[in-house]
């Protein structure tokens, strides 16, 4: 008797990218114990949670414990006071419709990134940006969609779209037929955007490709600037080839917590092995009734929470709180010749290394001589390398400082 793995997890690159990061930093705070690190490396947020979602969230714990108003089970997609609340003020506010039964609630849009690609055949051509968010290879890694890496970094059989700055980190549409396309604006490590125009081409590839679009935008509520769109149902024949991912984590200090939710509307086919149409999102609810049990009730009445008044209020002082440092990290670096990229309408700063210094040596440089811990671009893909992302998630006092001591640097 033998348990076969799936072999597909040997393909499986690890990803040491924070894993090595630690190392380093570990192992420079332990010969400097006295230095102070400033780190700027990592996603997450580091704001509280507001107060008007906390009051949200202890009420409804409060509701489970008495049994007039305890709940147990919910639905798998989400109760409907979050998602017309959803609807009503993250879609119809910019001209989307959508039922109730488009979006589903989750526990995170990294799930829903991972777990979507279930829904396809093995034989899919996936393609993504280059610098990417690992998730969205290392799922169809597992899955069987890909070969395997090559010295290269990259993977066989995936569409590889490269956005440096040579096209102003806007991808080119693929050469060959694919048939999902991976987005993710704001971007991700980059902190690059695409204006309407932009992914209007997208939409019309994937219209003329019969390809579908599986579009990130978790940063979506850092958007300031016009034409930049803030779903890719802004854009016109959007709902016929795409599903879009949206997350509490960035904009409201949810990456603990847990809420998110996904799009799919009713207007997407896809093809079964004989040519049939097949209706998308009666796949996806069947798939998440059969493997998920839904969102805890008080994590979902806090989501709720972040649509009243009050919670806009408090949650857009958070995120003000984000851009202004990501202003002053942005400022700072331009200030010292450096070509800076993002940080505008996102919380991440992308910038091209001094010298075309590789970005694990400008990693070590900005340890060792500013001890600012940052993330090296290479650890994103092959198109990474010589960039260097900074986050905006720290204190503005850290921030600042952090400037000061990489503006002493000598390069
Ligand atoms: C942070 C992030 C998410 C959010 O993931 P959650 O699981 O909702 O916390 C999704 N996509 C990208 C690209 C991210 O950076």
């Amino acid at each position: 008797m033998a348990v076969n793995v799936n072999d597909n997890f040997g393909l499986i690159q690890n990803n040491y990218l924070f894993v090595e990061i630690a190392r380093r930093v570990e192992e420079y705070q332990k010969a400097n114990p006295d230095v102070e690190l400033i780190k700027m490396g990592i996603g997450d947020v580091t704001r509280p949670l507001a107060k008007t979602v906390l009051k949200a969230f202890h009420d409804a714990v409060d509701e489970l414990g008495q049994a007039d108003t305890f709940r147990g089970y919910g639905p798998e997609q989400g109760y409907d006071f979050l998602i017309e609340d959803v609807i009503k003020n993250d879609y119809n506010t910019i001209g989307v419709e959508l039922k109730n039964s488009e979006v589903f609630i989750s526990d995170g849009a990294k799930c829903d990134t991972g777990n979507f690609q279930e829904l396809f055949s093995a034989d899919n051509t996936i393609a993504v940006t280059d610098p990417v968010y690992p998730v969205y290879v290392d799922s169809n890694v597992m899955a069987g969609r890909s070969g395997k890496m090559g010295d290269d970094g990259f993977y066989e059989n995936i569409v590889y779209l490269p956005c440096t700055e040579e096209n102003d980190f806007v991808p080119a549409l693929p050469e060959e037929d694919v048939d999902i396309i991976y987005l993710c604006y704001p971007n991700n490590p980059t902190g690059t955007t695409l204006t309407k125009d932009q992914l209007k081409e997208w939409v019309d590839y994937a219209h003329e490709h019969d390809a579908l679009i599986l579009f990130d935008a978790a940063y979506e509520s850092f958007i300031k600037t016009e034409n930049v769109p803030h779903s890719i149902f802004e854009i016109e024949g959007a709902k016929e080839v795409a599903v879009e991912f949206r997350s509490y984590s960035k904009v409201a200090g949810f990456t603990g917590t847990r809420c998110a939710y996904c799009v799919v509307p009713e207007e997407v086919y896809v093809k079964d092995s004989e040519g049939n149409d097949v209706q998308l999102n009666p796949l996806w609810n069947r798939r998440q009734s059969t493997k998920f049990n839904g969102v805890s009730y008080p994590v979902q009445r806090a989501a709720q929470a972040i649509y009243t008044e009050e919670g806009k209020k408090e949650i857009q002082e958070n995120l003000d709180y984000y851009v202004e440092n990501a202003k002053v990290i942005r400022e700072g670096l331009e200030k010292i010749g450096l070509h800076v990229y993002g940080g505008v309408d996102s919380p991440y700063i992308w910038f091209k290394t001094p010298n075309d210094i590789d970005s694990w040596s400008f990693f070590d440089i900005l340890l060792n001589d500013a001890h600012v811990v940052s993330t090296p671009g290479a650890g994103f893909g092959p198109s990474g390398e010589g960039y260097i992302r900074l986050t905006s998630f720290n204190t503005y006092e850290n921030t600042v400082e952090a400037m000061e001591r990489i503006s002493k640097l000598e390069f």
